[in-house]
């Protein structure tokens, strides 16, 4: 089933596009006179655009997407809201009438399910509405069907569905914003954005689905909180992705920056991209208007302590802290390296990649908002008696700043000179361009 998920049509446009890649290559080697395909290689650095304009495009109207909604140990009971129908191999196996639960177990790597006296096993099922009503689970209504998949030790449930349908789960929750006129370029931006993203997992994704429903990728809450308004910009941006050098580009996303994004290098374990560097996010910053954009977090000593006991950065709970210090800092202000000086001369280090799993913050136990803060030890007879962190921003601060693309849109750009903006030198690639 995975294999044959992406529309072979899809392999071989990209293929093609590659092999025009190696042609335009070719050609430029007879132009140049160069012989040794490596040489090539060294004289065309990946930010120069080469001689005939290349283009990246995919129909997404043909995708679908797997969005994994839930994971069971062992069992599953799945109450349905509507009459459905169960298909296993291609097959219509069963219909449920509404208010009845399917049960499903996991048995030697297969789904069984039970259904009264009948017994159905196999790796996955496919479970469809009859009716005109949406399927729902957890009280969220689902366009496209829901699987049950056997993965390694667990069963999946998976919401399926085409991926333009998918992003009208995903804009009203991820941007969350009234409908204003004014933000509209805003949503169109995120649409193409939150659209390359999804694109971009299909293909390094799970093996059993591509994305998670949550934070982890991209949060996605079913058709309850689609608006006119969203649909709207994902329906004006159909199939428009960004691409850089004839590629999907690499897309990341977050709620405030704070002032300046961050080099994906930084946060991320991955080399550093063109485009997605430090940038300064205009002036007052654009985000300002965000209601994280500056934030307090205060603990006490004894919180700091749990952190770092809970994390496995020190194995007793006994120690004091003497101070903390920021060794090191990144061009964003965002900390490189945070020291943790204790009473007894012992060290441990902090850097950004795990700060914010590290340290929680003090009302939801939620990671905390974003690794550029800065730090105040307040002391009592010589014994820290609190811990002040004042921060700006409200997440990695890479890609996009959603709070300063909604500002830059009430500033008038439109969703072009935004993307541009926070993707400087990327491309907006569509089918029908
Ligand atoms: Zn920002």
């Amino acid at each position: 089933m995975v294999s044959n998920f992406l529309p072979s049509k899809y392999f071989s446009h990209f293929f093609s596009k590659l092999a025009l890649g190696f042609i335009v290559l070719f050609l430029f080697s007879l132009h140049s006179g160069c012989s040794t395909p490596g040489r090539i290689k060294k004289e065309i650095p990946p930010t120069q655009e080469p001689i005939i304009q290349k283009k990246f495009s995919v129909d997404t109207s043909e995708l679908e997407i797997r969005v994994l909604l839930d994971e069971f140990k062992s069992t599953l009971k799945y109450k349905v809201n509507t009459d459905v129908g169960i298909i296993s191999n291609g097959e219509e196996i069963a219909i449920v009438k509404r208010g009845n639960t399917i049960n499903a177990q996991l048995e030697n790597g297969s789904i069984l399910i039970t259904l009264g006296r009948r017994k159905f096993e196999s790796s996955s099922f496919i479970i469809i509405s009859k009716t005109k009503t949406l399927l729902e689970y957890k009280n969220l209504k689902y366009r496209g069907e829901i699987n049950l998949t056997a993965a390694e030790n667990e069963i999946y449930l998976i919401n399926r569905l085409p991926l333009e349908t998918y992003l009208m789960g995903v804009l009203p929750v991820e941007m969350g914003v009234k409908e204003n006129d004014s933000y509209f370029e805003a949503m169109k931006a995120f649409a193409i954005v939150a659209r390359t993203f999804a694109i971009m997992r299909l293909n390094s994704g799970d093996k059993y689905y591509d994305v998670k429903n949550d934070v982890r990728d991209q949060v996605y809450r079913g058709a309850n909180f689609e608006t006119k308004f969203d649909n709207k910009a994902i329906e004006e941006t159909k199939s428009k992705v960004l691409a850089y050098n004839n590629e999907l580009a690499i897309v990341f996303y977050s709620s405030s920056c704070g002032g300046y994004t961050e080099n994906v290098g930084n946060v991320f374990s991955r080399n550093d991209i063109n485009y997605l560097r430090t940038i300064k996010d205009g002036y007052g910053p654009n985000c300002v208007i965000s209601p994280s954009f500056s934030w307090r977090e205060t603990y006490s000593e004894t919180d700091f302590i749990n952190f770092l006991f809970n994390s496995k950065m020190i194995n007793t709970k006994s120690k004091r802290i003497d101070d903390i210090a920021i060794d090191d800092i990144f061009e964003s202000g965002r900390i490189a390296k945070l020291e943790i000086l204790f009473t007894d001369g012992e060290k441990v280090f902090l850097n950004n990649r795990n700060i914010r799993d590290v340290i929680r913050r003090k009302d939801n136990g939620g990671i905390l908002r974003s690794t550029n803060f800065k730090i105040d030890v307040e002391k009592k007879s010589n014994s820290v008696s609190k811990i002040n962190l004042i921060g700006k921003g409200n997440g990695h601060g890479v890609g996009l700043c959603q709070w300063g693309s909604l500002s830059l849109s009430e500033q008038g750009k439109n969703f072009e000179e935004i993307i541009q903006f926070y993707f400087p030198g990327t491309v907006i690639e569509s089918p029908n361009d």
